[in-house]
């Protein structure tokens, strides 16, 4: 997507251990306007295939993941809760992931009231690096007994291979804008 290539290269900054920061319109400011233009974007990338939620992941993923459901019917969005909030009742579906950003490992769960078997889903996430937080999510669509209709990521950092492992698996995944490195904190994106 050309003009989110625009905004990480006028925006973007590099931080040590390849973490790229775009804190101006997705990951401390949100720009709304441009988050539909990426919601009408998965929307245009998904046409086809059956989508009746959105699942993300707390924290980044939820304000990103509520503007693109407005580009798919409305569709209800969950968020996969880290467990230490405990003000979750009922039967649970678990996973573990590993943090890129904070190196820690968290429980995520999610309430199989709201992912059944019924759903068709489809995870939309910021960023994309090893698929550890990808893996998780899939654990859990997997437990539930829902269908992965596909992942869509806002940016794919191609050199840590996450994006492979998902392809490989069968699984469709758009990322509207691919980095191929940040090496010596220059951002190339394919
Ligand atoms: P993964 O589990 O694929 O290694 O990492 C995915 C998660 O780590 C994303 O949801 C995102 O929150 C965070 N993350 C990974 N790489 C970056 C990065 O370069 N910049 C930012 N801001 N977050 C990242």
């Amino acid at each position: 997507m050309e003009q989110l290539k625009q905004r990480i290269l006028e925006d973007g900054t590099v931080k040590p251990g390849n973490v790229l920061k775009v804190d101006s319109f997705l990951n401390h400011q949100i720009d709304i306007a441009f988050m539909n233009q990426i919601g009408a974007e998965f929307a245009r990338r998904f046409a086809g295939s059956p989508v009746n939620k959105i699942l993300t992941i707390e924290a980044s993923g939820i304000g990103i993941a509520a503007i693109c459901a407005q580009h798919f019917d409305n569709a209800p969005v969950v968020f996969a809760k880290k467990s230490k909030s405990l003000n979750l009742d009922g039967d649970l579906c678990h996973a573990r992931v590993e943090s890129f950003t904070h190196k820690t490992v968290s429980d995520v769960v999610v309430s199989k009231k709201f992912l059944s078997p019924d759903d068709h889903v489809l995870v939309i996430d910021d960023f994309l690096a090893n698929g550890n937080a990808a893996k998780g999510i899939i654990d859990l669509v997997e437990k539930a007994g829902a269908e992965l209709s596909g992942m869509g990521f806002i940016i794919e950092k191609a050199f840590q291979h996450g994006g492979d492992y998902l392809r490989n698996a069968g699984i469709r995944v758009e990322s509207l804008a691919i980095i191929e490195s940040l090496d010596n904190c220059e951002i190339k994106i394919r």
